[in-house]
């Protein structure tokens, strides 16, 4: 069996992730099509991610309901549409490839002009304000998440 893929034969092993599930969470308020989130009741770290103990290294919840629903676990780390930590239902999770990708994308300037220097700083200054994450700001902006995250991490416009 290698490192990472589910064992189904070890069957007790998703009953104990999905017992501490709870599939009538909040409705994200910023997103309510997504619908109600399936939030993790056990264990969870100061920050509200859940925690649970697979192939002898604690992991993170969302990242085991990535494994439970794709059949391995994710490359990236696992973030959330609904901002709710806690969260484990499939359909809030993207994989955050963004992150990991950006620099090259920065390096080839490929999403260089897309954003005005006034649209930069309204990106950053609602990102401050928490009133959307990087992905809905993405949405909402037609680029990339990574085109956000280096807008957000670029403090200063050029
Ligand atoms: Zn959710």
């Amino acid at each position: 069996m290698p490192k990472g893929v589910y064992d189904h034969k070890r069957k007790p092993w998703p009953a104990r992730f999905w017992r501490h599930v709870f599939k009538t969470g909040p409705v994200p308020q910023h997103w309510p099509e997504l619908g109600a989130c399936w939030e993790w009741t056990g264990p969870a770290d100061k920050h509200g991610y859940g925690r649970i103990w697979f192939n002898g290294k604690l992991e993170v919840t969302s990242r085991i309901a990535w494994l439970l629903a794709i059949g391995s676990l994710p490359t990236y780390d696992v973030l959330h549409k609904c901002d709710n930590p806690a969260c484990v239902r499939f359909s809030h999770l993207y994989e955050g490839e963004a992150f990991a990708n950006a620099a090259d994308m920065v390096a080839r300037d490929r999403q260089g002009g897309k954003l005005s220097n006034a649209q930069a700083n309204t990106i950053r200054e609602v990102y401050a304000m928490g009133q959307l994450n990087q992905y809905q700001l993405a949405l909402k902006y037609n680029v990339t998440q990574a085109a956000i995250w280096y807008t957000i991490r670029r403090r200063k416009s050029k």
